[in-house]
C-alpha cells in the first residue's frame, strides 16, 4: 500500500467523515528508505482534532508500514489547498457577459419536436448572420450530439486562473454544448433533482461562449423544480414554447406558460411554436395535410396572449436529417424556409423593447 492510499484509510470526523487526502489536508509526503515524513496542513484556526488527527495518522503508518520504520507526523496551520473540484458554488456569469439573448427552448412535455426545433432555430439564426449557440439542457434525453453528428466529441477543457473553462464544439457556424458530450457512449444519464440541477448550470456557466447574439437553451421537458432553478440561476431572458397542435396538448402548454409566468420566473415569453402543423409528403410539397386537426396552434397562442412564431411541417426529411446529423435548416429545402421564417421572427420579438 502506498503512503497515499494509507492516508486515505484516515477518516475526519468533523467532516462528513471525508478522508484526509480527499479535504487536502496532506501537505507533504516524504519517504526515505526506513523513514516516512508527513506533515498534515490544518486550516488557520486550529483543528480541535488536529492531536487526534495526528495520532490516527501516526497509527495508521505503524500498522501498515513494515516494523522498524521511523514515522514523523508533524502538522503545520495553514489553509488547506482549494479542491480542484469545480464547485457549482464558484460558477460566475462571467462567461455570459457577452451573451445578448439567453432563450430557453420548452415544451410541456417530451417528443413535440423541442430539440429538433431548437437546433434547426439555432442553425437557421446563424444562418441570417447571428452569432449562436446552443446548450441541449436536455438531461434526460441529450439529442444535439446525433443531430448535429458531434458524438464522441469531447469539449477541450482549460485551466485559467485556477479555474477550468470549457470549449464549445464549433460545427454549422454554431457552438454547441452538450451534457451528452459527458457521457460514455451508451450510458444512461440517472442524474435527477439537484445533481442534474448543478451539472446543467456547470455546462452552461463554464464554457467559453465568447461573443454571442443569442444562446439557446434546449430545456428537459416538462416543468418542474430543475427548470425553475437553471432559469434563476441562468440569466434567460425569454423563452419559447414548442408544440404539436392537437387539442390534448393545450394542458401542456398551460403548463409551460405558467412556469414562465409564475411569480417566481417571471420571464418573458417570445412566442410559441407549433411543430408538426400539418403533414406535407416528399413528392407534394404544395400539399398540406391536417392530420393534427388546424390551426391549433394559432388557438393557443390567442388564448395565451403570446405570438405564434412559426409553423413547422412534419415532412419526413426534417427526421431524416436529424438523425443524420445535418440538421435541414442547412439546407434550401423548402421545409428549411419554415426554421428561417422562425428565426426571423425570433429575431423580430428580441429586438422589440
Ligand atoms: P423532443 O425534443 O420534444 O423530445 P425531438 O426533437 O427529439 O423531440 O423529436 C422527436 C422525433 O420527432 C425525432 O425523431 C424527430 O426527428 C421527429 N420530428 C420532430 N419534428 C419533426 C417534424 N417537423 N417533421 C418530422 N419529424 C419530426
Amino acid at each position: 500500500m502506498n503512503i497515499e492510499d494509507i492516508l486515505k484509510t484516515v477518516l475526519h470526523p468533523g467532516k462528513g467523515d471525508r478522508n484526509l487526502v480527499e479535504l487536502g489536508m496532506v501537505g507533504s509526503v516524504l519517504e526515505e528508505p526506513g523513514k516516512v515524513e508527513v506533515v498534515l496542513l490544518f486550516p488557520k484556526t486550529r483543528d480541535p482534532l488536529a492531536e487526534y488527527l495526528i495520532g490516527s495518522v501516526r497509527a495508521a503508518l505503524y500498522r501498515a508500514l513494515p516494523a522498524g520504520t521511523e514515522i514523523v507526523v508533524t502538522s503545520k496551520v495553514e489553509a488547506a489547498p482549494k479542491s480542484k473540484k469545480p464547485n457549482v458554488n464558484d460558477l460566475t456569469l462571467d462567461e455570459l457577459n457577452n451573451v445578448r439573448h439567453i432563450i430557453g427552448v420548452a415544451s410541456g412535455k417530451g417528443g413535440v419536436g423541442k430539440s429538433t426545433v431548437a437546433v434547426n432555430l439555432a442553425v437557421a439564426l446563424s444562418r441570417l448572420g447571428y452569432k449562436v449557440g446552443l446548450a441541449d439542457a436536455d438531461v434526460y434525453g441529450p439529442s444535439v450530439p446525433i443531430m448535429t453528428a458531434t458524438e464522441g466529441s469531447v469539449p477541450e477543457a482549460v485551466e485559467e486562473d485556477g479555474k477550468t473553462v470549457i470549449m464549445p464544439i464549433e460545427k454549422y457556424g454554431v457552438k454547441w454544448m452538450s451534457i451528452g458530450y459527458f457521457a460514455q457512449a451508451g450510458q444512461a444519464l440517472i442524474w435527477r433533482g439537484p445533481m442534474a440541477c448543478n451539472a446543467l448550470k456547470q455546462m452552461i456557466l463554464q464554457v467559453r461562449w465568447g461573443v454571442l447574439d443569442y444562446l439557446l437553451i434546449d430545456m428537459p421537458p416538462g416543468t418542474g423544480d430543475i427548470h425553475i432553478s437553471l432559469i434563476n440561476d441562468i440569466p434567460v431572458e425569454g423563452a419559447v414554447i414548442v408544440t404539436t397542435p392537437q387539442a390534448v396538448a393545450l394542458a401542456d402548454v398551460e403548463k409551460g406558460v405558467d412556469m414562465f409566468r409564475n411569480e417566481k420566473v417571471n420571464k418573458k415569453l417570445f412566442g410559441l411554436v407549433e411543430n408538426m402543423a400539418w403533414f406535407t409528403p416528399e413528392e407534394l410539397p404544395q400539399n398540406k395535410y391536417y392530420i393534427f386537426g388546424r390551426d391549433g396552434g394559432v388557438k393557443m397562442a390567442a388564448r395565451f396572449d403570446i405570438p405564434l412564431l412559426g409553423q413547422i411541417p412534419i415532412v419526413q426529411s426534417i427526421r431524416e436529417c436529424g438523425d443524420a446529423g445535418e440538421p435541414v435548416a442547412l439546407s434550401s429545402r423548402p421545409d428549411a424556409l419554415a426554421f428561417l421564417d422562425l428565426a426571423r421572427s425570433l429575431a423580430a420579438e428580441s429586438e422589440k423593447e
